[in-house]
């Protein structure tokens, strides 16, 4: 029956403040988290996300509607997309090779 002592109720009772739109989210280069903070530009219309730790750091267009989860978004996609790239671009140099390789086979049919 551990039943608090109500002397604490007058200060649970401060509102909280209102709730702050995420600005600073985990690197997607060092995974630090909360190290990359994201800036709008609405007069240049430029969207900035910079990790403080590996100074990793992405840039996009900006408009009014722009938010800072929308830029830490985008960094991800394209960080996703890059890496995508690399692994098809093994995958073909990959294959390049094999067909290179299995050319010459068939040269010593005779008995
Ligand atoms: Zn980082």
């Amino acid at each position: 029956m551990a039943k608090r002592k109500s002397m604490s109720s007058k200060m649970a009772q401060r509102k909280k403040p209102a709730p702050k739109l995420e600005t600073t989210f985990s690197c997607p280069f060092c995974n630090h988290p909360d190290s990359v903070a994201c800036t709008i530009d609405l007069k240049l219309l430029v969207a900035t996300a910079v990790c403080y730790i590996c100074e990793e750091a992405y840039h996009t267009t900006a408009h009014h509607l722009t938010e800072p989860v929308d830029i830490y978004h985008d960094w991800i996609d394209a960080c996703e997309k890059a890496n995508q790239g690399i692994e098809l671009q093994a995958w073909d140099y990959h294959k390049r090779q094999r067909q290179v390789g299995s050319d010459h086979d068939d040269s010593d049919t005779s008995i």
